[in-house]
């Protein structure tokens, strides 16, 4: 991980598109909220359109418990990149699950991709332990993450199973292949769960 900026990622794909004007296009961070009830789209490292309620500081209003999701490339990515705001949401009665796309089979040196699979595995079951979230593995393989029709269905299926109303992931022209990979995909699987609702279109399949 890089830097860390929060920012909204996505909503219910309708409004314009607002990149953050400061934050650095390599910046690593967990960039990204994507809210289920808010109609502005937002990428953004500090310059944020719109909040979802939950996320906003100072808002006193009563919330009613909410189902949060956060996909991440790497084992380690949702807990550096937004930890905090996980745990916090969780403090606050909020459920959050935690998707990691690979498993973290290329990130330690000279350990096969197997031991270092098993090893990054059992930390992030670990991390959300401490986090006291829910941990979901979608087996993809680190360095070589693919977006195509299959890993976006198979994805859309995890995150659809959680029905998220708010939905955390990586600044999609993050410098990390499998940080973008995750990032397209959870954009990918949020607008077409949003069109299953809206129009009753079922196909996912890119556009
Ligand atoms: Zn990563």
């Amino acid at each position: 991980m890089a830097s860390a900026g929060i920012g909204v990622v996505s909503s219910a794909g309708i409004g314009a598109v607002s990149s953050a004007g400061i934050g650095a296009v390599s910046s690593a961070g967990m960039g990204a909220v994507a809210s289920a009830k808010i109609g502005a789209v937002g990428l953004a490292g500090t310059g944020v359109v719109s909040l979802p309620e939950i996320l906003r500081a100072g808002v006193q209003v009563p919330v009613s418990a909410r189902k949060i999701v956060c996909v991440g490339g790497h084992p380690d990515d949702p807990e550096s990149g937004c930890g905090g705001t996980l745990a916090k949401l969780v403090a606050l009665g909020h459920e959050v699950t935690i998707i990691y796309l690979t498993t973290g089979e290329a990130g330690i040196n000279g350990v096969s991709h197997d031991e270092a699979a098993r090893i990054r595995k059992q930390e992030a079951i670990n991390a959300c332990r401490v986090l006291n979230c829910k941990p979901v593995f979608a087996g993809q393989i680190d360095g070589e993450s693919i977006v195509s029709n299959a890993t976006l269905e198979q994805l859309q299926g995890l995150i659809g199973a959680e029905k998220p109303d708010v939905v955390f992931c990586h600044w999609p022209i993050d410098s990390h292949k499998d940080h973008q990979c995750a990032s397209l995909l959870t954009i990918q699987t949020f607008r077409g769960l949003h069109r299953r609702a809206d129009d009753g279109i079922s196909s996912n399949r890119l556009r």
